[in-house]
């Protein structure tokens, strides 16, 4: 899956390399590119829409990053949007306070319901848990019996009905089997159900019924990621029939184009928790956003590259910032830029971080939230250069057209002067203090 929308973003994006900056023109270009791509790659209209927009927004934004050059920012962009519409964060079953977790399953039928449970079976098992499968597809001929196949496969119990019960009572068999599940310490119940060819209001209703007989922690919609664009009205008429709190994408393996493995996330709302890539029971894991993106984008290398380069590139400018520091030339540029950089990285992560004792400073600099970055930035910005490199010659008048030319007031215009002061003031104390 995602080979032909692997190649093609890896096509777009490497006629950026060699590029010394982006004009309007070749964000656009690739824009362009990249939408026909995610379309061809049967991605719903609406997500090529957001992705799109995203990504020419922070192409040519101020997100850029001094770091890396032209291709490798695009690819970071791309990366970057690509992990959201995954669902950003790795999404983990929620457990119950008080066992048994009772998880159910619902999809069409062929989606790989019955698959998935002895998976998830399997999965739970090795993870210290006890789970027990419930059979409640009892429409389908064999589902009882293929579930048992693939339960004893994992290595535990089944919870069917009696054979030769016909038709039976699906919504009695979940209730019976959660209580089965309470009596004999199964810590973890997987239900499976009845699914049809196609969205039908009966079966919804079974599904809806045998949701409110069990109270499940986690109702995962199963969906076969082969079935292209029709995965995403197939999930909506589940969200609205049955409600989900995660996605499992099956068959994974295949070789379609993969677009509703981008899409349904968006489009419900609701997180891909699991991804299935085959038929045996080992073949599924937990979905993570983050390397699905990167296989994706078919850049593991580059992408590792590209971290690279920012986390050498913000030690270069702390290690600048340290050593201006202790030189006492520290000018208003710095302060802005030793804001901007504690925003990003967390005080702890920052300079600060790096010098010893550096408790009192880090009040004096970084007791600001992002609006008083962003006043702060405004103000330093309406300053003339020889202003931001020598503070003391900004007098009465002077700071009143920075007040104007920034929209704050002179007061604010004081207190930031003020503070400027302050931090320098400290900052060449302690770096006599430590003989630096
Ligand atoms: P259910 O009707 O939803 O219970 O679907 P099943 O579990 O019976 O699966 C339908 C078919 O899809 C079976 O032949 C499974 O072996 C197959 N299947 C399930 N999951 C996967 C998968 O991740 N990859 C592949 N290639 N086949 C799968």
């Amino acid at each position: 899956m995602f080979e032909t929308l692997s190649d093609r973003l890896s096509s777009v994006l490497s006629n950026l390399r060699g590029k010394g900056r982006l004009s309007p023109a070749d964000i656009d270009a690739t824009a362009r590119e990249i939408r026909i791509a995610l379309l061809e790659a049967d991605v719903a209209l609406p997500v090529v829409r957001t992705f799109i927009a995203a990504v020419k927004q922070k192409a040519t934004g101020a997100e850029v990053s001094a770091a890396l050059n032209p291709a490798q920012q695009v690819i970071k962009i791309v990366n970057d949007e690509l992990i959201a519409i995954l669902g950003g964060e790795t999404r983990r079953l929620q457990f119950a306070k008080n066992p048994p977790t009772v998880i159910l399953l619902a999809g069409l039928q062929g989606a790989g319901k019955t698959t998935l449970a002895g998976k998830l079976a399997r999965w739970l098992k090795a993870q210290g848990h006890a789970p027990l499968l419930v059979a409640c597809d009892l429409q389908r001929p064999n589902a009882v019996t293929q579930l048992q196949v693939v339960g004893e496969q994992a290595g535990v119990t089944v919870f069917a009905p009696e054979p030769g019960n016909g038709v039976g009572d699906p919504v009695g068999v979940a209730r019976d089997g959660v209580r089965f599940a309470r009596e004999k310490q199964h810590d973890v119940v997987v239900v499976d159900t009845a699914g049809r060819l196609g969205v039908d209001a009966e079966m919804m209703q079974q599904a809806a019924d045998i949701r409110d007989a069990t109270s499940p922690d986690e109702i995962l919609f199963v969906v076969d990621a082969m079935i292209g664009q029709d995965a995403v009205q197939t999930a909506e008429a589940f969200k609205a029939g049955v409600g989900f709190t995660g996605v499992v994408l099956t068959k994974l393996d295949g070789d379609a184009r993969g677009g509703a493995a981008l899409s349904v996330r968006q489009i419900t709302g609701e997180p891909i928790m699991f991804a299935s890539t085959g038929e045996k029971l080992a073949d599924f894991d937990v979905f993570h956003p983050d390397r699905m993106a990167s296989r994706i984008l078919g850049m593991g290398d580059m992408l590792t590259l590209i971290e690279q380069a920012e986390q050498v590139f913000e030690a270069e400018q702390a290690e600048e910032m340290a050593a201006k520091l202790v030189g006492n030339d520290f000018t208003l540029d710095d302060f802005l830029q030793q804001m901007m950089m504690l925003r990003k990285m967390g005080p702890i992560g920052g300079l600060l971080g790096m010098l010893p004792g550096a408790g009192q400073m880090k009040e004096a600099l970084a007791n600001v939230d992002d609006r008083d970055i962003d006043r702060t930035a405004a103000i330093i910005q309406s300053m003339t250069p020889q202003e931001r490199q020598d503070p003391r010659i900004i007098q009465a008048s002077r700071r009143q057209r920075i007040a104007k030319g920034s929209g704050s007031t002179v007061a604010q215009v004081n207190a930031l002067v003020e503070r400027f002061f302050e931090a320098r003031k400290m900052m060449s104390s302690m770096a006599g203090r430590f003989g630096l």
